[in-house]
């Protein structure tokens, strides 16, 4: 039943939003610098600090690691939290080196997803949201990316009990997809969060998701918990 659900979610999304063709979001540890700095900021102000970061070292990542920890917080400052995400970015990357001799993570191209994915969450404040984000907008494969948007409006559908949390609903949302349907949940969930399935009113009059969502039959009476989060925190440029 859920199976069927999160498949007609998809359906309707696409017919509303547009189909989605996925592309690639860059290279692998771009998108795990990405997903880091996009941490409790906006995407417009995420993208700019990676841009400029690039713009700081264009020597590539291997620069950025061997740089001060200061260097880096300036030219992140735009992206907010610079001086906690500084640090994160530079261990990470020193981290990736000390493990693989370089630093990229090329070679995740070629590794199979669930060992990516342990690969991934091996390392310091990497979970699984950020592990997916990696796997999912880099390299295109099938681990579904939980944030706010995706976790309150799957629970509001009623696809995933809000006991869960976002960290344990992975695995739970994943299940009722098919491979194919994971990035287009993803991207369109997060674009009907943003526009309608809003945080703290939903526009469920103009939702076209209306006839099977759990939160509508109910008259809005689930619980609010997850529902009062409203923080951006995923890829810029969705
Ligand atoms: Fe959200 Fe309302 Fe649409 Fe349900 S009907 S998905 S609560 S906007």
């Amino acid at each position: 039943m859920k199976k069927a659900t999160a498949g007609w979610v998809c359906s309707e999304l696409d017919d509303e939003y547009g189909e989605l063709v996925w592309r690639s979001h860059g290279e692998p540890l771009d998108a795990l610098v990405q997903t880091i700095l996009s941490q409790a900021t906006s995407d417009i102000n995420s993208g700019r600090a990676f841009d400029s970061l690039r713009r700081a070292f264009p020597g590539g990542w291997d620069t950025v690691r061997l740089a001060e920890e200061k260097a880096i917080a300036d030219a992140i400052r735009c992206g907010g939290l610079a001086d906690s995400k500084a640090p994160r970015i530079k261990a990470v990357l020193q981290e990736i080196y000390e493990r693989t001799g370089k630093t990229d993570l090329e070679f995740l191209k070629t590794t199979p997803t669930d060992e990516a994915k342990a690969f991934l969450t091996s390392f310091h404040g990497v979970g699984p949201k950020t592990a997916a984000c990696v796997l999912m907008f880099s390299l295109g494969r099938p681990v579904l990316p939980v944030d706010t948007h995706v976790f309150r409006v799957s629970h509001r559908l009623g696809l995933i009990d809000e006991k869960l949390g976002e960290a344990r609903a992975h695995g739970a949302l994943q299940s009722q997809l098919k491979d194919t349907e994971v990035y287009a949940y993803h991207v369109h969930l997060i674009r009907h969060g943003r526009r309608v399935c809003v945080a703290q009113q939903p526009r469920c009059e103009e939702c076209v998701l209306g006839a099977r969502c759990a939160y509508r039959r109910e008259g809005g009476k689930m619980s609010r918990r997850s529902l009062a989060q409203n923080l951006p925190g995923t890829l810029h440029g969705l």
